[in-house]
């Protein structure tokens, strides 16, 4: 083998810049490993890492391993003694290298490459293929977090998205969760869904960064909308309530109607809503061809579940309006037939719409949903899933920052020296 050759190599792979250079690369193929020795040339002026001023060598500190990018299967090290310098005003110091944040016992180049792992797996996923310990592998996620956060530029919000998540059994089962909804990032985690929840989250914005906010979409959570009343001015034509959180309270309205019709009809010895849950859960347009028959049978008995279905699909037809105005006519039409269903589940969904319309129709004028939200809540979904890593709540927001957070996460790469 060409070892001269190879030291060019391994510079090229490290993007090493002068004045260091590859002094030589030994390979341990019983250890399977590669290590790389770096040297730098005598007599140079380096620069304090506080100011940049320049100065000759102070001393050096006792030879560093940083880990590199596997060279095929091979564990690969780097090795270099790195110089101090004595600055008048910021004291002795230890340089900055090209290849390693300070602190870091990982080259850029492998700590890049273990964040884009660690987005794809869990952490015991990533220790085993990164060949670290779980310690080591959440180390670098948690720094990287760290370094998106110190980067992030001041917030600009317009269409902010706001919901709970819900976190299990214990004593604080819910968190809320800010969206950027035309970003599709998480901006913000807290505890709880309480009105205090919230009202944390406008707490870190300045009047200005409040002010810029052009609409929220939410669920109708009283004490959400009474956070957004107290913090964002203007407010009557900001908050929006999220048409598919308008849905799935018809749809659990149907639900509620379906499971008590099909108690009373078992009472009576009629099976016929058995097993239906799934056949009344689709919009019409959806309904899987499996449940057609099906359906077709059960929408021709004339069911209560029928006739709250009926109302859930006419309510689905509100969002195709155009005009706000329209929309409002078709609504009181909806709730005229809501209040005389007979029906308890339908009828109090209408009045919870009607005692929250201004928010309901503000659809027509921006027509924003949590639809990004949603998508952002099945990634946060299956970082739960991973949770057994997560002895905290601020481990489990690091996770989900990592992979929904939007932040520039990579070591820099500029040239030092
Ligand atoms: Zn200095």
């Amino acid at each position: 083998m060409d070892w001269v050759q190879d030291a060019d190599l391994y510079g090229q792979l490290l993007g090493l810049e002068s004045p260091w250079k590859v002094a030589r690369v030994t390979l341990d193929i019983k250890g399977q490993r590669v290590d790389v020795y770096l040297e730098h040339g005598e007599g140079l002026l380096w620069p304090c890492p506080v100011c940049q001023k320049k100065f000759p060598g102070y001393d050096h500190k006792e030879e560093r391993v940083w880990r590199h990018l596997d060279t095929m299967q091979f564990q690969t090290w780097v090795h270099a003694r790195l110089p101090r310098v004595e600055c008048p005003d910021h004291g002795v110091k230890q340089v900055e290298v090209s290849w390693a944040e300070a602190g870091s016992r990982f080259t850029k180049f492998f700590e890049r490459f273990a964040i884009d792992v660690s987005r794809e797996t869990d952490t015991k996923g990533a220790s085993r293929i990164l060949r670290l310990s779980w310690d080591e592998a959440w180390g670098i996620q948690e720094r990287a977090v760290d370094r998106g956060i110190a980067r992030k530029p001041p917030l600009v919000l317009r269409l902010m998205g706001v919901d709970e998540k819900s976190m299990g059994h214990g004593q604080q089962r819910y968190m809320t969760i800010v969206y950027n909804l035309e970003k599709s990032t998480v901006e913000w985690m807290g505890e709880d869904r309480k009105k205090e929840t919230l009202d944390s989250f406008f707490q870190t914005l300045t009047a200005e960064q409040r002010a810029a906010i052009e609409a929220v979409s939410l669920d109708m959570w009283d004490p959400f909308i009474a956070s957004i009343m107290e913090h964002l001015p203007d407010t009557e034509k900001k908050v929006v309530f999220n048409r598919f959180h308008i849905m799935k309270h018809a749809g659990e309205a149907v639900d509620k109607v379906r499971k008590s019709e099909n108690s009373l009809l078992l009472e009576a010895g009629d099976p016929t809503l058995k097993g239906t849950r799934y056949v009344w859960l689709y919009r019409e347009k959806n309904l899987p061809e499996k449940y057609q028959t099906r359906f077709d049978e059960l929408r021709e008995m004339h069911l209560k579940t029928g006739r709250a279905y009926a109302w859930k699909e006419a309510l689905g037809g509100l969002w195709e309006y155009q005009s706000e105005e329209w929309a409002r006519k078709y609504w009181r039409r909806l709730y005229w037939w809501a209040t005389h269903s007979r029906l308890r589940p339908v009828m109090e969904v209408g009045r919870m719409i009607k005692s929250h319309l201004s928010g309901v129709m503000a659809y027509f004028a921006h027509r924003i949903t949590n639809a990004v939200a949603e998508g952002l809540n099945s990634k946060i979904t299956t970082v739960q899933k991973m949770a057994y890593g997560f002895r905290n709540r601020e481990h489990f927001k690091t996770a989900v920052l990592l992979r929904c957070g939007g932040l520039h996460l990579y070591p820099a790469t500029h040239p030092i020296v």
